[in-house]
């Protein structure tokens, strides 16, 4: 494993340049031919479609129409979505047309809300207590709100929490789902839902939200709220490649290796670089995964003075673009870097099926639509390992990093001797890991069995591991990048991941089945 061919090839895949790699945009599908370069370069042969390096995924995009507005009729205020409002709802149009907002109370005091039948036709708009901070606990709340005799009758919710929604999340909820369901959007069903801003929360009811009193009526509405679905603007592919097994019996079976080449894109509001690099050190450990709150004023002094430094050695820079460096620029490089010298020294007796996959971010749907349409038999596939975020999980990314950190989830879930080969392969290298088999305890609550791309294959009865050196500050920021990676770590993750490979490529018999598989591939996963 060479530390200078990641390094190379990172800053390459990681580059402002791919965008940040969101599924359906340019940047995404630069990267998928990028990679399909770095195969037919290192001699792989293409296993996508028709002789290709690509499978090409049909999804369409459902997005909220961003023109889409609302008019408080009166006085003319108009509601604009993703400035004072974020819909969420399946409905292919909403209209409000001569509805009228309704106070209903607040969203963790079911003494406050409205009866059906006040609020019948109406648009229920609830406050949100200041101890609701992000996304995940106002949505918290809300379950049981929907549980409401009023809501079932009322027109639609709006929620004064958009102020709680963290900026860096507003465009992935702009970007939409994507999907390969052709049946037409439904015109009916669950009453949709509005975050607004307290701004718009005010507008609507002509009053301010967090004073206003049970069953305040604000004026007539009009406009509507339309959902869209689009083709991609570019495809979204699995790249695919195959390094034949040496043996002329074993070469029709494969050991399945794999990462995400995708991320989340890039913003349209910068923020500026070390600014967000020392915020979410100090009050934003896990990125992303960690709520967004404001900072006390002692962290404020730590995130001031670590600022102070960065600046002290570089000009400030302003930064957009979620480079996705660790996430997963580093399985995917790895990924590359098995390949190169796996074929440089003459490969395994079983052949080794290399997919770097699409959509991971959009819910692992790249890998679920490979092993629901496999480009080799699927029951050929002996074993699969993923590699996602495997370029970071030192002391300073998590409290419990270090050098020989490393996620290990799945891997005995279906056979233990496969967890077994694992150690094995482990135990071999200069300095073996120190697995951390945490996250792949049944039921804990962060589901990282069901969140990574082995899952895919799990599902299918397929031996699979999931390898991640874990989450960190930059997780999901426009920090995460290949300045920040530990090369020698993911070096020696690749060098674990292909010495495994090889051992179960070249193993007399496939790894035994002895745990127990989903009936059906198509339920929900359990952690
Ligand atoms: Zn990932």
């Amino acid at each position: 494993m060479s530390t200078d061919s990641l390094r190379f090839a990172l800053y390459a895949l990681a580059d402002d340049s791919m965008g940040g790699r969101q599924t359906g945009e340019l940047g995404d599908w630069k990267a998928q031919e990028w990679i399909a370069a770095q195969f037919r370069r290192l001699g792989l042969q293409p296993a996508g479609d028709n002789g290709t390096f690509f499978q090409v995924i049909p999804f369409k995009r459902v997005f909220v129409d961003t023109s889409s507005r609302i008019t408080i009729v009166r006085t003319q205020t108009t509601l604009a979505v993703g400035r004072d409002m974020l819909p969420f709802g399946g409905r292919s149009t909403w209209s409000l047309a001569a509805v009228r907002p309704v106070f209903g109370g607040w969203v963790d005091r079911p003494d406050s809300w409205l009866d059906s039948t006040t609020a019948r036709g109406r648009l229920i708009v609830l406050a949100v207590p200041d101890s609701a901070r992000n996304l995940r606990q106002i949505f918290g709340g809300l379950a049981q709100v929907r549980q409401s005799p009023a809501y079932k009758v009322a027109a639609g919710l709006a929620v004064v929490g958009l102020d709680r929604l963290a900026p860096d999340l507003l465009p992935q909820f702009l970007a939409g789902r994507i999907t390969t369901d052709t049946t037409p959007l439904p015109t009916t069903g669950p009453a949709p839902l509005l975050l607004v801003t307290p701004a718009a929360g005010r507008a609507l009811l002509g009053a301010d939200p967090s004073t206003a009193r049970q069953g305040q009526l604000g004026d007539s509405l009009s406009g509507e709220i339309r959902n869209l679905r689009t083709p991609l603007a570019y495809p979204s592919r699995n790249v695919v490649a195959v390094l034949p097994g040496r043996d002329s019996v074993l070469r029709r079976e494969y050991v399945s290796v794999s990462a995400h080449h995708d991320h989340v894109g890039f913003t349209g509001r910068p923020v500026d670089h070390d600014s967000t690099y020392a915020f979410n050190r100090v009050v934003r450990p896990m990125g992303a995964d960690s709520p967004m709150r404001a900072a006390t004023p002692a962290e404020s002094s730590r995130v001031q003075s670590m600022r102070d430094s960065l600046r002290a050695a570089h000009r400030p820079r302003a930064d957009s673009v979620f480079n996705g460096a660790d996430d997963d620029g580093s399985g995917t490089v790895a990924l590359l870097e098995i390949a190169r010298t796996l074929s440089r020294s003459g490969g395994t007796r079983r052949s080794v099926l290399f997919v770097s996959h699409a959509a991971e971010e959009r819910g692992l749907l790249g890998s679920a639509w490979y092993t629901d349409h496999p480009t080799v038999a699927r029951d050929s596939i002996v074993g699969e390992v993923d590699m996602d975020m495997i370029g970071r999980g030192n002391a300073t990314d998590l409290p419990k990093g270090g050098t020989t950190y490393l996620e290990v989830v799945g891997a005995r879930r279906l056979s233990k001797q496969y967890g077994d080969l694992l150690e094995q392969a482990n135990a071999t290298l200069p300095t073996p890991f120190v697995f951390d088999y945490e996250f792949d305890a049944p039921g804990h609550p962060l589901q990282y069995y069901c969140r990574a791309d082995h899952y895919s294959y799990a599902r299918y009865g397929i031996p699979s591991v999931s390898l991640s050196r874990g989450e960190h500050a930059d997780y999901h920021q426009v920090t995460d990048e290949p300045a920040y990676i530990d090369y020698r770590a993911l070096a020696r993750v690749a060098t674990l991941a292909r010495n495994f490979v090889t051992a179960v490529a070249n193993r007399d018999q496939r790894p035994t089945l002895d745990g127990p598989k989903p009936s059906d591939p198509h339920v929900a996963c359990r952690q």
